[in-house]
This record gives C-alpha cells, structure tokens and sequence, in this order.
C-alpha cells in the first residue's frame, strides 16, 4: 500500500470511526451471535493472493462487526469497563504509525522519558508518597506476577532467578476470600504453588479480616513455612470490596512481607481525594497495581504499576546480552529491566493524550459523575420492595438481587439467573450476573466513558421491568 493509498484508506476509517462513535449507543450491547457464527463465514485457508483493502473492510463491517460486544456502549455494566476515548484512539493510531519498540531508553528515548513523566503524574494524581516510581505493564495481571517474583527473589537473596525454589522452605501468599482469578493465577506462575496462595477469611464488609491474616501468618510459621507476601485487593471484582490496607501494612511490616496492592479497578478512584479514604495505608505498600485501561479513559492495555524498591524489581528482571548494552546503560532507564516483556508498546502516548486532553479536573469530574449515577442507582435498589442490595455498593460498583415478596427462596437463584440472561439478551444493556453471600446475584458496573445518569437511570427502568414479566 503505498502512502497516498493509505492516506486515502485512513481518512475513510477515521469517517467510519466517528460515526461509530456516534451511534454506538444505538447497537445492542452484547454481541448478538450463536457460537461458530462468525467463524462460518472466514475461510479455511489464508488468502494466496492480496485482497483489496475496500473488500477487507467491507468483510470487516459485515463479518466482523457483528461479533462485536460493545464495550464502548453507554449501557455497557458489566465485568469493569475498557474504557476508550477519542484521545486516546487517536494516540493509538500516531503510536500504530510509529511502531515503536521502546524496550531500551535508546531504542526510542521519547517513549522511555515520557513513560517517566506520565507515570510521576499519575502517582501524584493518585496521591502517592514521591517515593513510588512507575512502570506501564500491559495488565494487572502481569504486574501483580512482577511484585510477586521480586517478593520471591528479595526473600530468597537473590537466589531464586538462578537455582529455582527447589530445597527452599514453602513460601506462603496471602490474599482474601475475594482475591481476583489473576492473583492464584500468578501465584502459579511464579512456582510458589496454589496450595500456598492462603484465602483469608473476609467480614460482613467482604473486606480481609486482619485477624484472620496475622494468626494465618503465624500457623504458617508454626508449621515451617515461610510467609512471603500479602496481597491486598482494593475495590474486589466481584463485590467492590476494600481490604483495609493500615492495619494490614502492620502485619506486612511487623512480618517482614511484602504488600502489594491489587486496585485493578478502583484505583482510578484514587485521583478524588474525598474517596483516598478506602485506600488509606497504600502509601505502605510495596507495590500498587491498577488499570487506567479500565476506567481512566485509556485504551486496553494500558497498567500502572508503582513500586517503592525499583533497584529489587530491575535486579529481578535485568538480564545482560551484548545488543542491550549501550553507551547510554546506566544513564537513563531500560524499561526492558522493569518487567516480564522485552518489547514494550509505546502506551505512555495515549495516557498522555487522555491527561492532557481531559485535565485531571476533567477525569475526576467524569468519574465523580459516575460514582454518582451508581450510589443513585443503589439508593433506588434499597428502597424498591422486590430488591436488595447484596453488598455495601462502594463507589461505581452495585451488587444486587430481584427478591419478589412471596418467592419462594429456593427459586430465586434461577429467578435471577433468567433476569440477567433476559436483559443481556435484549441488548438494551449488558450486565453480569455475580454471587454473593451464597446468591445468585446481579452485578452494575458504572464507568464506560459515555455513561451519564440517564442510562442508569434507563437501565434501572429496564430492570424492573423485565424483572416483572418473569
Ligand atoms: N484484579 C482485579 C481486582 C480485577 O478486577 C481484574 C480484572 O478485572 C484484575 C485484577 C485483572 O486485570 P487484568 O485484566 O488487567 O489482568
């Protein structure tokens, strides 16, 4: 393709992009396709010949598009959001022109340096000590492994890199009842075994139980095993809860551990200071994760990792070969040596877009409204007779259930099960089912970036209705 073609090319998607843009609202949420629909309609064998880019667009509207559940929907409640933005797309598209790896300072120094200074603002919007610096990491997931084998490395004197765990004492993790997927799975990941990944009791708040923790953590040494790192979660996926960091930053000190911090999602929330509140003794930790690509505005994937000890993360990961020694090593930062991945994507550009696009005044005016929309739409649900809240509804997060008078208990599982069913169904708007306190339940995410309180009022509408026809 050359230049004037794809000029050409690009005018016309960015056409078909503000469009969509414009009328995403109109489409129904989720993807409306049966398994191996869309599949059907590729063919088996990748094409001999190159096709003509108005024929792979046009497939793309009609084969792909409707497969597509839409994320960037106003109505879009469920799992947390992806968010997306305009400024942020169009940095995806300046950095999918560059192509950038930016692994090492001199293999794009803008990437490494703007990386530096992005990450310092967000660690000043979220309020955290100068002593946090910041890396961007593709997801939590990932930066939660990373906090976990530097845990294990610092703990092991550096002897775990090279000669593994085998003949070192069973290291123990801790994290609550409510711990996401991701943590048992990185606990994997790094050797350390799920059996030692320790589920601690949680109270009526779903929240850890400090309690709990500390006798967890003493049993463990009793029993000869080595306590290594708790891993608190900020804002759980399935409830929103908040572990309560201080009082867990006493027992991580007191027994040596490290503590990191999961805010995936509610970290975001960190940026109003009338919410730092639920996540006071962060500042302690070791490490804090939490996704701008959920709902800072920032295209997927885009993760804030912040440590205190950078010099145990890089001694973690560095690893020396000829090609990465340049003349520049040692005089700017390799962010190659902060993390699992060699390439790096350039994806301080679009944090960069949205910050400077939307002020800091701005991201916390759009997420102060959508706090606001969800704690409306928990006060509603508190005071309809046919529903309950299932859990305390933090922030943008509200955990509820349909509960008819009369219904018998037994049935109000399935009850539910069908109501989330019949609302993803139609379209309208796309929520998940959870469970909670034993129960089926309903699960109202608010965040996407076009959400305004009309569509959550809408969708409060929505659910009472349909929950009546059932
Ligand atoms: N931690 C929590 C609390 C989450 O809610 C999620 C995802 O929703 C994750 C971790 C994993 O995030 P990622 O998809 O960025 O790995």
């Amino acid at each position: 393709m050359t230049p004037e073609e794809f000029r050409r090319h690009a005018h016309g998607f960015v056409d078909w992009m503000a469009d969509y843009l414009a009328s995403v609202g109109d489409l129904p949420v989720k993807a409306q396709v049966r398994p191996g629909e869309i599949a059907a309609r590729l063919p088996l064998q990748a094409p001999q010949a190159g096709e003509q880019m108005a024929t792979i667009f046009d497939d793309f509207r009609h084969i792909v598009m409707p497969g597509i559940t839409h994320w960037q929907h106003p109505s879009f409640f469920a799992y947390f959001p992806a968010n997306s933005s305009p400024p942020s797309v169009l940095a995806e598209m300046l950095m999918a022109t560059l192509g950038v790896n930016g692994m090492l300072w001199q293999t794009s120094p803008a990437a490494t340096e703007l990386e530096t200074r992005v990450m310092e603002w967000i660690r000043d919007m979220l309020g955290l000590p100068p002593t946090f610096s910041g890396v961007i990491q593709d997801t939590a997931s990932t930066a939660t492994l990373c906090a976990l084998l530097t845990a294990r490395e610092r703990a092991t004197g550096w002897r775990s890199n090279q000669e593994g765990l085998q003949g070192m004492s069973r290291f123990r993790v801790y994290a609550s009842e409510e711990t996401h997927s991701s943590i048992e799975k990185d606990v994997r990941i790094a050797g350390l075994g799920a059996a030692n990944l320790r589920k601690i009791a949680v109270d009526e708040a779903n929240a850890m139980r400090p309690q709990a923790l500390a006798e967890a953590i003493e049993a463990d040494r009793r029993a000869g095993h080595q306590p290594l790192a708790i891993i608190a979660t900020s804002g759980s996926t399935a409830n929103g809860a908040f572990d309560p960091l201080d009082a867990i930053a006493d027992i991580s000190a007191g027994n040596g551990l490290w503590l990191h911090v999961d805010a995936a999602w509610a970290g975001s929330a960190m940026i109003l200071p009338e919410q730092r509140h639920l996540m006071r003794g962060a500042e302690r930790a070791d490490s804090f994760v939490f996704n701008p690509h959920k709902w800072l505005l920032t295209n997927f994937d885009c993760t804030a990792y912040l440590v205190r000890d950078v010099d145990a993360l890089v001694r973690t990961f560095d690893i020396m070969r000829v090609y990465f020694d340049t003349k520049e090593r040692g005089q700017a930062i390799d962010y190659r040596d902060w993390g699992i991945q060699l390439g790096r994507r350039f994806r301080a550009l679009k944090l960069w877009f949205v910050i400077r696009s939307y002020g800091v005044a701005g991201l916390q005016a759009l997420v102060r409204q959508h706090i606001a929309a969800a704690q409306a739409f928990a006060q509603a649900v508190r005071t309809e007779e046919d529903f309950e809240l299932m859990a305390p509804a933090p922030l943008a997060l509200v955990v509820f259930r349909y509960r008819p008078a009369g219904h018998p208990a037994n049935d109000l599982d399935r009850l539910n099960s069908e109501l989330a069913q019949r609302l993803n169904d139609g379209g309208q708007l796309y929520l998940t089912p959870g469970k909670a306190r034993g129960a089926v339940t309903l699960r109202l995410s608010v965040g996407q970036s076009g959400t305004r309180s009309e569509h959550v009022e809408r969708a409060w509408q929505l659910i009472r209705d349909t929950a009546r026809t059932l």
